[in-house]
């Protein structure tokens, strides 16, 4: 299929031809058509499917087909939880509709709103926002919703993750009844879907990649290795010249900080990204991310939900996720249009070997566990016994071989890549 076969206008063809894009995605492909005939969408889709142009494509479409005359009025609204969402989201309807006459606006917090504000005054007809600046500027009276025709939720279950969901149903609330509502989310909690189904009429469901199935181009390895070591082994692995673009993640800002400090330290190059970081900062350091100039950007799960690098080779989980679906939403960063990435996790087994297993169970493999690495940490069960000259084996704790507190010279292949000597 092309994206010729969608019925989509000549403008938006050329403009999709300069964007590169040969073949619609899965979900473009189905959600494309639905969105077009004015149907109401339940897209279940994770970031990097191609959903961001499976919906603002046919908007274009639509908004096009019949243009406002005099002063613009908003007539859709996309909801997204994240400031770097927004803005790409922002991007990609000016690279889709820049052979159209139509104009959108971006808001988000963080950022004074002057400029937002007088953009807004100028009329418009696509709205891109982040839920607390669009509700914040809606009770100043400078945004009103009373024209919305087509409204977007864009990733939902995060909106959930990030404590917005009762401002995204004081959102709604202000919404026209009748209206076309396109809803997006990766996966689908018991809350989530009563939220699509009070919001949606009628829906088409479209599934593309569901959560649980981790893309299959991406190669995944576990790493065994206690967390005071981590940082050492992050900077052996990082030595690797092989390693093109690396996003490394971790559970907390103060982390991503640390981390990044560290390596700088340790004469890696690399920039930390997160919610506390101004918006000045965050853009600099994804542009340099972008760009190739910065190798390890080191984020948190927030900060870089809106991430969006094609050429992006590795994923680190420093630390691993707590949730598992964000196990499946962080290495989804990689692999992306086509292309082979590898997401590689250290886990320390004392504290994480539960949201592993948590990981595992929801993604329904085991992944691969590398034990030739320079800090190798047992897995829950094992121990490692130190023998003669530094060399270690690792054995099971239950078998009366701790107590004994002294070296131990057999060897079980199965559970140890190192040969006693
Ligand atoms: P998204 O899931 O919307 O975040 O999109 C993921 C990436 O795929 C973005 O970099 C898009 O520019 C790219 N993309 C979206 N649709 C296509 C397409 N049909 N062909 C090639 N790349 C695409």
């Amino acid at each position: 299929m092309t994206f010729q076969d969608l019925n989509l206008v000549a403008p938006i063809l050329e403009a999709l031809q300069q964007e590169g894009y040969t073949t619609p995605t899965p979900i473009q492909q189905e959600a494309i058509p639905i969105a077009l005939a004015g149907k109401d969408l339940l897209g279940c889709a994770q970031t990097g499917t191609g959903k961001t142009a499976a919906f603002s494509i046919p908007i274009l479409q639509l908004l096009n087909e019949a243009p406002q005359q005099g002063h613009r009025k908003i007539r859709t609204l996309i909801l997204t939880p994240t400031r770097e969402l927004a803005i790409q989201i922002g991007e990609s309807i000016a690279a889709y509709g820049r052979k159209l006459p139509l104009k959108h606006v971006v808001i988000f917090g963080g950022v004074p709103q002057g400029p937002q504000t007088k953009a807004l005054k100028d009329g418009i007809d696509i709205l891109v926002a982040t839920p607390g600046r669009l509700l914040d500027l809606m009770d100043q009276k400078f945004i009103n919703l009373n024209d919305i025709e087509i409204f977007v939720l864009d990733e939902a279950d995060r909106m959930l993750d990030m404590g917005f969901i009762h401002d995204v149903k004081r959102v709604v609330a202000r919404l026209p009844k009748e209206r076309q509502t396109l809803f997006f989310s990766a996966t689908m909690p018991p809350e989530i879907q009563k939220l699509a189904d009070t919001i949606l009429v009628n829906p088409e469901k479209v599934e593309v990649t569901p959560v649980s199935s981790t893309a299959e181009k991406i190669k995944q390895y576990m790493l065994f290795v206690e967390k005071s070591n981590k940082k050492k082994l992050l900077v052996s692995i990082l030595r690797n010249d092989a390693i093109k673009s690396v996003l490394v993640f971790t559970r907390t800002k103060h982390g991503a900080d640390r981390v990044a400090r560290d390596l700088h330290k340790s004469g890696v190059p690399a920039e930390a990204i997160h919610g506390d970081k101004s918006q000045g900062a965050r853009q600099r350091a994804l542009g340099n991310f972008k760009s190739g100039a910065t190798r390890v950007l080191v984020a948190t799960d927030i900060a870089a939900r809106g991430i969006d690098v094609e050429a992006l080779s590795h994923v680190i989980n420093y630390e691993l996720p707590n949730v598992p679906e964000t196990y499946v939403h962080r290495i989804g960063r990689t692999g992306r249009a086509g292309a082979s990435g590898t997401a590689i996790s250290f886990c320390d087994t004392s504290e994480e070997f539960d949201d592993l297993k948590a990981i595992q169970k929801l993604i329904g493999l085991t992944i691969p566990v590398i034990k030739d690495h320079p800090y190798p940490m047992p897995e829950p069960g094992m121990v490692n016994i130190r023998l003669p000259k530094g060399k270690d084996v690792v054995k099971r704790t239950d078998a009366n071989i701790v107590s004994q507190q002294r070296p131990q010279r057999h060897f079980n292949k199965h559970r140890s890549g190192k040969k006693p000597s």
